[in-house]
């Protein structure tokens, strides 16, 4: 390579992870082509669908102390926000036995104490990413809410609220009759709300990404449409295998969010991932909505009132990549959004499913391939990515730059599996 020619760096994978990836690194002053089998913002991406919280507040995983003694109710309860496709449990095993052993109390307070650096600032970073770009239309600052039927479900969740206290996070309580004065469309049903400040929203996700890319165009970068087959890493470059040619650099990104294993795994990476399935139900001409994202804690879904709809969006699903979408998620979700939001009337729906990259313990992969430091991973961002992702990129570019990091990338290894 001539010393004087900047590196040629690949981004594998253009969903909220990838895109930050490839702008932070352009600003470095990198030559960089960010490549997914899609356009950016893509419908297939975790990045298009997801409840556009910018979700600082969210370090507590989804599987916490107990986790076993809900998921009969979750799973089997008429409202319960957790399926399964059955003939996959075997080919999950594998993966979920791994995973229920990370709901201890200490495993999740080091989730806790990992993700809030990653979380905390994620409204400037998305400001930060965004300014000077379409995609800062799409950046909104609000606050996020928490409703629950009674008091004593929301000291069932005391743990989680006792972590988020742990890592900073502070927040005000309304009961009964306030619930209302502070946001009417909000059902008398609930009677304690817990509202987080200094949150943020993406609007639209899918456009925020597709906006994000075209100013990473903009600025000079390549935009590749192609789907990566493997990731060959030598000792000086690395060899990225499609259908057609093949495509070199110096150094690869792997951030293919759920995908991202058919591609590490070559590499040796032993991370145990899953796609944890997800929905979104979007009512057109809603004639209620919440002002701000509002999280049902018992039904562990969001009502978002994002560009031109009502998304209700949330659900745990395992199946795999490859199965169809069910029916039942959508279904709960539209019970969920008339429960919230009583005389909920629309004119039109559209749905999604889509796929959270999870690792077995809720955290991320980000740092070098096993081996070859050429080859950086980025994806296993679970429920958080869309608000982890441009501090994620950051983090990645610095990395990839040599440059000094400000953050501790210990519990982000990618060989902490054993
Ligand atoms: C229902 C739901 C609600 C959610 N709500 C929130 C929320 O409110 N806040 C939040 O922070 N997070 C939320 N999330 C999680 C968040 O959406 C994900 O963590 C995040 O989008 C992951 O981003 P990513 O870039 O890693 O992956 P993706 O967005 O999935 O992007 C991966 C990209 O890689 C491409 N790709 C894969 N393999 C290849 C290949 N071989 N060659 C080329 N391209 C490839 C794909 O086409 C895709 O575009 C939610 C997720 C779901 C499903």
């Amino acid at each position: 390579m001539n010393a004087r020619q900047p590196e040629r760096i690949a981004v594998i994978g253009a969903g909220i992870v990838g895109v930050s990836c490839a702008l932070h690194l352009q600003r470095l002053g990198a030559a960089v082509t960010l490549i997914d089998r899609n356009e950016p913002g893509n419908e297939d991406a975790a990045s298009f669908g997801n409840a556009g919280v910018l979700a600082r507040c969210s370090v507590v995983p989804v599987a916490t102390p107990g986790m076993l003694r809900k998921v009969p109710a979750m799973l089997f309860g008429a409202d319960g926000p957790l399926f399964l496709r059955w003939s996959y449990l075997p080919r999950l095993l594998p993966w979920l036995i791994p995973y229920i052993r990370s709901s201890n109390k200490k495993s999740v307070e080091h989730i806790a104490r990992n993700l809030a650096p990653l979380l905390f600032d994620s409204v400037d970073e998305h400001r930060a990413l965004a300014q000077g770009t379409e995609a800062a239309r799409w950046v909104r600052s609000c606050d996020y809410v928490f409703v629950y039927e009674s008091r004593a479900a929301f000291e069932r969740d005391a743990f989680g609220w006792h972590l988020r206290q742990e890592n900073g996070f502070e927040w005000t309580i309304l009961e009964g009759g306030s619930i209302g004065e502070f946001d009417p469309a909000l059902s008398p049903k609930y009677q304690l709300a817990v509202v987080l400040k200094d949150h943020g929203m993406i609007a639209n996700p899918g456009r925020y990404v597709g906006d994000l890319a075209r100013s990473f165009a903009a600025g000079g970068g390549d935009v590749v449409q192609e789907n990566i087959k493997q990731v060959l890493a030598g000792d000086n470059e690395v060899t990225l295998k499609t259908a057609g040619d093949d495509i070199k650099a110096d150094k690869v990104i792997i951030a293919a969010g759920a995908w991202s294993n058919l591609l590490a795994a070559d590499l040796g990476a032993n991370v145990p991932l899953e796609s944890e399935r997800g929905y979104h139900l979007e009512l057109l001409g809603a004639n209620k909505q919440p002002a701000q994202p509002v999280m049902d804690a018992a039904r562990k879904f969001v009502a978002n009132p994002v560009d031109g709809a009502l998304r209700l969006a949330g659900i745990v699903e395992f199946g795999g990549l490859n199965a169809p979408p069910s029916k039942g998620p959508i279904e709960l979700l539209m019970r969920g959004a008339k429960g919230m939001l009583p005389g909920l009337e629309f004119e039109a729906k559209r749905t999604w499913m889509g796929h959270r990259p999870a690792t077995v313990d809720s955290l991320p992969v980000i740092g070098p391939a096993p081996g070859n430091a050429r080859v950086t991973f980025a994806y296993g961002h679970h429920h958080v990515g869309l608000t982890a992702g441009p501090k994620t990129g950051r983090i990645v570019a610095q990395h990839v730059m040599g440059l000094q990091q400000n953050i501790d990338l210990d519990a982000f290894r990618c060989d902490r599996f054993g």
